[in-house]
This record gives C-alpha cells, sequence and structure tokens, in this order.
C-alpha cells in the first residue's frame, strides 16, 4: 500500500541537506509524492527555518525550481522536540492527522534508533506504520541482530525498510537485468567460463572531514559488507524464481549464505599516509583506508571462482568498476597471444557495459587487438538520483531494494571475525593503488582492473 504520510527525523542534518530534500523535491516535481512531509528536529528549529533550510539544500544539491519547490513547501510540515521527551512524538502523532500508513524515516544517528522506536510504538505513531532506517545497520553481526531485535519487536519485516541507497542506482540493478534478459550469457555464467570477477570502489579524495566517523568505521564497515556484497550478489545470484521483492531477496541470501568467512589471509588493509594527522582520527588508528580481499562462493555454479574486491580513500581515480574475466583458452592462432575476454560493467563516475574480445590487427601477420564493444546508454536527463529512487519504492511500499533482515546479518557474519581479529594495516602513498604489498597477498591472474577515467 501507498504510505499517506513522510515523518522525516533528522531534518537539520548533512544527509537531509544532500541528498533528502533534493530527492524529496523530485518525488513532488514527478507527482510521486503528494502527501504531508513532516520534518522533525531539535533546538530552535521553526517552519519557516525549515523551508529556508530546504531551499538552500534543493538550490545547492537538487533541481530547484520555483512552482515545484512551491508545491513541496506547502506539504512541509515541522514538529520540534527531543527525540527522548514523549511530548515530541504526541506531537507527531497529532502531525500525522489521520494518516493509516505513515512513514518514519530516521536520518538520526544510529545510537538514536531504539529509544525513537520505543517512543512511536508508545505514542501510537507506529500503528500502521513502516519504517526507514539509513545506514550504518549495525557494526557487526551482534549489533546488527539487535537492532533487528528492537525494529522486529514493534514493526513487521515487511514495514522495515533498511537503505542501502546503492540499491537505488540504475546500474547496479542493471547487472541484474543485463544477465538475465541476453541469452548468450547464462550458459557462460558460471565456473565453466568465468575465471575471476573483480569490484574496484576507487576514491581519489581522502576522508574529507568525516574523521569521527570514518575513524570507528573503516573501508570494510563503510562500502563493502553493504554496497559492495549487494554488486557481488546481482553478479553471481541465480535466477529468481519470480520478479517480486521476495524471490530476488531471497537469491542474494543464498549467496551470501555461501561465501566463506573472511580469513585473514584472503584480505590486505591499508591506510594512507597521512591519515592519523586528519581531524578526529586516533593518533594510533588501526582503521583501514584501503581493502582489497578474495571470496569464495561455495555453489555449484561457482566453486573454484575467486572474487576480488577492493575500495579504498586516495587512490589515483574516483570510479566503481567491475571486471569479469573469461577463462584463458588456448589459441587456434600460434601468432596470437590469447588474452582472456571480459565483461566490464562501469557504476561511475560514467556508465558502461562493455565486451572485450580480440580481434584481428591491420597487418598480414595474423595479430590480435583488444577491443571492447561498449553499450553506453546517452545519459538519461531525467534518470532519478539513487536517494530519490529509494525512497519513492518506500513510499510507494516496495521493499526490493532495501536489505532483508537476513541479508544484513548474513553480510556481517562473513566479515564479522576477521574485522574482530588483530589484523595488521601497511601504509600506502596517497595517489597510489594502496598497499605494495596486496599484489604479493592478492593478486587477480592476469592482475588488477585499475580503471581509467578520462
Ligand atoms: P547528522 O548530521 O550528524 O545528524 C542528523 C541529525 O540528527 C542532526 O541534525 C541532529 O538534529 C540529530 N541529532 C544528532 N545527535 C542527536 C542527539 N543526540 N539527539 C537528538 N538528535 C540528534 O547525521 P547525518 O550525516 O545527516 O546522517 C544521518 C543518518 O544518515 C545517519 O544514520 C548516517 O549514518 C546516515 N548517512 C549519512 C550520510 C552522509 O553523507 N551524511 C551518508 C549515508 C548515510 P538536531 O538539529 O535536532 O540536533
Amino acid at each position: 500500500v501507498k504510505s499517506d504520510a513522510l515523518v522525516f527525523y533528522g531534518a537539520t542534518g548533512d544527509l537531509a541537506f544532500k541528498k533528502i530534500f533534493p530527492a524529496l523535491h523530485m518525488m513532488v516535481k514527478r507527482g510521486n509524492l503528494q502527501v504531508p512531509i513532516i520534518g522533525v528536529a531539535r533546538g530552535d528549529y521553526d517552519l519557516e527555518k525549515l523551508k529556508a533550510r530546504a531551499k538552500e539544500s534543493i538550490q545547492k544539491h537538487g533541481n530547484y525550481e520555483e512552482e515545484s519547490f512551491q508545491k513541496f513547501s506547502n506539504l512541509l510540515g515541522f514538529v520540534g522536540g527531543d527525540y527522548t521527551d514523549e511530548e515530541t512524538f504526541k506531537r507527531i502523532r497529532t502531525a500525522i492527522g489521520n494518516a493509516h500508513h505513515p512513514t518514519h524515516y530516521l536520518a538520526i544517528p544510529p545510537v538514536l534508533f531504539p529509544s525513537i522506536i520505543q517512543q512511536l510504538d508508545q505514542s501510537g505513531c507506529a500503528k500502521g506504520a513502516r519504517v526507514i532506517v539509513e545506514k550504518p545497520f549495525g557494526t557487526d553481526y551482534e549489533s546488527a541482530r539487535a537492532l533487528n531485535k528492537i525494529l522486529l519487536s514493534k514493526f513487521s519485516e515487511s514495514s522495515i525498510y533498511r537503505i542501502d541507497h546503492y540499491l537505488g542506482k540504475r546500474p547496479v540493478n542493471n547487472i541484474v537485468f543485463f544477465r538475465f534478459v541476453n541469452s548468450l550469457l547464462e550458459p557462460v555464467w558460471n565456473k565453466d567460463h568465468i575465471e575471476s570477477m573483480q569490484i574496484t570502489m576507487a576514491e581519489n579524495f581522502g576522508i574529507q572531514s568525516r574523521g569521527a566517523f570514518y575513524d570507528v568505521t573503516g573501508a570494510i564497515r563503510d562500502v563493502i559488507q553493504n554496497h559492495l556484497f549487494q554488486v557481488l550478489c546481482n553478479l553471481t545470484m541465480e535466477p529468481p524464481k519470480a520478479l517480486d521483492s521476495e524471490s530476488i531477496r531471497d537469491e542474494k541470501v543464498k549467496v551470501l549464505q555461501a561465501i566463506t568467512p573472511l580469513r585473514g589471509q584472503d584480505v590486505v588493509r591499508g591506510q594512507y599516509k597521512g591519515y592519523l594527522s586528519e581531524k578526529a582520527v586516533k593518533p594510533d588508528s588501526n582503521t583501514e583506508t584501503f581493502s582489497a580481499m578474495r571470496l569464495h562462493i561455495n555453489s555449484p555454479r561457482w566453486e573454484g571462482v575467486p572474487f576480488y574486491i577492493r575500495a579504498g580513500k586516495n587512490l589515483p581515480v574516483t570510479c566503481t568498476e567491475i571486471l569479469v574475466r573469461f577463462k584463458h583458452l588456448p589459441s587456434a592462432y600460434s601468432s596470437v597471444a590469447s588474452k582472456p575476454n571480459h565483461i566490464r560493467f562501469r557504476i561511475s563516475p560514467d556508465v558502461t557495459v562493455a565486451f572485450g574480445m580480440l580481434i584481428m590487427a591491420e597487418g598480414e601477420d595474423m595479430k590480435s587487438v583488444m577491443s571492447e564493444i561498449q553499450g553506453n546508454p546517452t545519459p538519461f536527463p531525467n534518470e532519478k538520483d539513487a536517494y530519490e529512487r529509494v525512497l519513492t519504492d518506500a513510499m510507494a511500499g516496495d521493499p526490493t531494494h532495501f536489505a532483508r533482515q537476513d541479508y544484513v546479518e548474513e553480510a556481517w557474519k562473513i566479515v564479522d571475525d576477521y574485522l574482530a581479529s588483530e589484523c595488521p594495516v601497511f601504509e600506502y602513498e596517497p595517489g597510489t593503488w594502496g598497499p605494495e604489498n596486496v599484489d604479493e597477498l592478492i593478486l587477480p591472474p592476469g592482475g588488477w582492473n585499475n580503471p581509467i577515467v578520462n
């Protein structure tokens, strides 16, 4: 069912400013959001200030237009108060009015979730409602389980929407689409034909001013356990038996369940030089700003195929890219240095799906040249951004692009023991592809695919 009111907590926050207001404004503009939108915050805020902040946010980060902004502004309401105070929730209950299926969007620091869930229940705000929770969903398996327990004590699983905004990205969803609509892929999408896959998420900047957050998080928790595992699932899941949300989410969970928990010998962690002098970072911090890992999926389809995942800050480029490398076959032409075929998915900054193959090179001596057939979708000018897409889905009641309870728990199980162990971290120069020993310890056959960004 469609939700008939949106209450969002953390309306004065950084995420609201950068992502949520611009997304909600676009939803209004497209006619996908026509219900009361109630911002909640503490302090000396009021509705006028909230509208001014929303306007500034949309002008800076969104597609501001006077007419649609007015529509958005007319839907906007405000409730002020502390999240520990039950009076705040009585006011929220009043503001919801006669909406039967309000959505509560918790865009606030996760430490506040338990008390808010409790208050939502006690005040009657949880009745008929759904709840959207922001990342991070726990910091390990136990904390994720505890958070699930709290949520599930007041909401049913079908009313809980755990955000992973990567699932709102078209090129991430296209991986599944591309696999299952192109008939030539399925016969070769397995251990008999695929040698390895690698996923790289590189950023050419450091932690910026987010030291306090980053230093207790690190690359594995920040982007690998959530975003890049989702990408891995899209690349490797079995065809779902139907296209409903649960069939798709069932297949993703099966992938995670089949992954061997991460062992020390399959990971390299790195930290860029200069990280320890970043603001709000512990002077002796052991947090990784880079990690490369090798995973195995114990399933008939993927037995023996290594999956490499690498993510880091202060790398040479900003790019997220996947390389699927096919098996190397002996060439029938003795003159041809046989190189494996590949499929390359670029998720950002630009979007590409490319098929790499050898063709005959110039000259008469039967040499080959590696060439790519590229499917570059022309940029879609009306493309929804990831936040707009997931919030639209949540308001419409479609959980497909959200992480289910078992998914988040299984994802933590893979990294939990490794994260709890005293694993070393190696220094690397900013602007390089991580610590030098990464290539000794885990080097995909054929080498790392270092994306080139123009
Ligand atoms: P934030 O700016 O630190 O906090 C959001 C709001 O929470 C603040 O405006 C503040 O509202 C309220 N708040 C903070 N501490 C509080 C407390 N002790 N009691 C009551 N209210 C408190 O956080 P954010 O960066 O917007 O992130 C919000 C959520 O999104 C978090 O779960 C975060 O992990 C997630 N997230 C953020 C980003 C990002 O880029 N920022 C990206 C992905 C996910 P008042 O004005 O009322 O004090």
